[in-house]
């Protein structure tokens, strides 16, 4: 087994591979940029190295990261997700250097983090691909030529996009002659590639991704889906496990295509295959993500596996535990990203110090965050400070558990995405369990709530806390 594991990343998920190294007796070592000095990482990890004072630059800086592993004794490094995760230099320099990567190989990184290479290798598997370009597009009379081929509407979509940017739809011709440059060089920008392709709009399409795990002995399993269509601008916001608009048929259908998918590409570690469900009901193929995801709370919660820990069993070469037919479900399992955002104000940044915070508990309930009170959200990273995740036997408990713990949550100082979530609980449509990416975009009233609610219950959890403070 691995003895000291580098976690090259910060936040909330470098807390969550401490977490695991802690249970399975390995050392942690973090890693902060001196933005990050004050970051739960810092203080959970068994040691912390400074990266330097640019709050980016030491965190995607492959050779420093290497060289400080190796200098600091650690046999392993985990990427979390973002920064490093999907660059394929970090796989290559950690074997080059002796070093164990928990994740997949350089070579499958590198071909499925190329959108255009996933789809030409899920096409040979025979796994269904979303209609578009066979290639990239040489030029913007390509992209027309092909846009006729296919059919408005169109994605115009950055070849190593990721989070959600990088992607344009156009309805038209002039729509995407007015998005070809824009989206280079969006791309360019923040992915360093220029290169795009082209796919079919699948209009009001469902999000839904199934979660594999592949051993290094040929052993490969899904655990299940998720439901993650509730997205703002190809943004997640809230995600579900299981899916409760497919049925038994169609959860077995795309388990299969996703592990035929990973097996097609000798996929080891975690990953995930992400597809799009049209309206009427056909699963296109969209990307893989070959790293763990953000949402892989709401899978563990649901399947009771520690898929970070599977992450480095597998990377420490042990073969997986189960077999398909015993990795079970139980439930439902609701992950919210809180996010320090205003949604009244177009979802406008809002960093700043947290005055205080009180976790969420009872029965159900998980958090994955870093903060805590007094804690200053550096405005250099993602606006993403927490994870909720609620679990409950029903999609109706499961609702009601997710409305009592965002209440339950006490967090002042900064905005958030909290009372928002609140009236998507609130909303008959979301409640019905029959939604699709176009869900936020329709209910603009959703933004509509009034702040006073929230107010009257920022009084009473203060009077709490003051009345509490007296007892004492
Ligand atoms: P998930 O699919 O796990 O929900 P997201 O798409 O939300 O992940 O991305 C997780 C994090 O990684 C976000 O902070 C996002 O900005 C970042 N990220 C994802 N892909 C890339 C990429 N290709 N380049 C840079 N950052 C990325
Ligand atoms: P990223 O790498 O940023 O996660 P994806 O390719 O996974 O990008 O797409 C992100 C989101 O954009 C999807 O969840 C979906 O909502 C939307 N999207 C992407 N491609 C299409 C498409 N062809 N048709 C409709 N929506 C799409
Ligand atoms: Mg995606």
């Amino acid at each position: 087994m691995l003895r000291k594991i580098l976690i090259a990343n910060r936040g909330e998920i470098a807390v969550r591979v401490i977490r695991a190294c802690a249970e399975m007796g390995i050392r942690s070592a973090a890693v902060f940029a001196e933005a990050d000095r004050h970051s739960l990482h810092v203080k959970k990890a068994d040691e912390a190295y400074s990266l330097g004072g640019d709050p980016l630059a030491g965190y995607l800086n492959v050779h420093n990261i290497v060289n400080l592993a190796l200098t600091t004794g650690c046999d392993a490094i985990h990427p979390g997700y973002g920064f490093l995760s999907e660059n394929p230099e970090l796989a290559l320099a950690c074997t080059r250097r002796g070093l164990t990567f928990i994740g997949p190989t350089a070579a499958v990184i590198e071909r499925m983090g190329d959108k255009t290479q996933a789809r030409l290798a899920m096409q040979k598997a025979g796994v269904p691909v979303t209609p578009g370009s066979a290639g990239n597009l040489a030029n913007l009379d390509e992209a027309l030529r092909v846009a006729d081929q296919i059919g408005y509407p169109v994605m115009l979509k950055a070849t190593s996009g990721g989070g959600g940017r990088g992607i344009r739809r156009c309805d038209d011709a002039k729509a995407l002659r007015n998005n070809f440059e824009r989206v280079i060089s969006e791309a360019t920008k923040a992915f360093g590639r220029a290169e795009v392709f082209l796919e079919k709009c699948i209009v009001n399409p469902r999000h839904i991704e199934v979660q594999v795990l592949g051993d290094h002995h040929g052993n490969v399993v899904h655990l299940f889906e998720r439901d993650c269509s509730i997205q703002r601008r190809n943004q997640k916001l809230i995600e579900i496990a299981p899916s409760p608009q497919i049925d038994e048929a169609e959860r077995q259908y795309i388990g299969g295509l996703a592990v035929l998918a990973a097996r097609s590409v000798n996929y080891t570690n975690a990953g995930t295959v992400e597809f799009l469900q049209d309206t009427d009901g056909r699963f296109y193929f969209m990307e893989m993500n070959t790293r763990i995801q953000v949402e892989h709370t709401i899978t563990e919660t649901i399947t009771g596996v520690d898929l970070v820990e599977e992450q480095i069993r597998i990377a420490a070469g042990l073969p997986l535990r189960f077999k398909q037919h015993e990795i079970g479900r139980r439930g439902f399992a609701m992950q919210f990203r809180i996010n320090a955002e205003d949604p009244k104000n177009n979802f406008l940044p809002s960093f700043g110090r947290i005055s205080r915070y009180y976790a969420p508990g009872g029965p159900g309930v998980r958090t994955d965050t870093c903060i805590y009170t007094g804690y200053t959200i550096p405005p250099h990273y993602d606006s993403m400070l927490a994870k909720v995740i609620v679990w409950a036997l029903s999609w109706e408990d499961v609702l009601n558990r997710g409305s009592r713990t965002l209440r339950d949550l006490g967090l002042f100082g900064i905005k958030t995405t909290i009372p928002f979530y609140q009236e998507i609980l609130r909303d008959p449509q979301f409640r019905s369990g029959h939604f699709n990416t176009g869900y936020l975009e329709a209910h603009p009233e959703l933004l509509e709530y009034s702040e006073k609610r929230r107010k009257d219950h920022v009084a009473a959890a203060l009077a709490a806390a003051i009345a509490a403070h007296a007892g004492l």
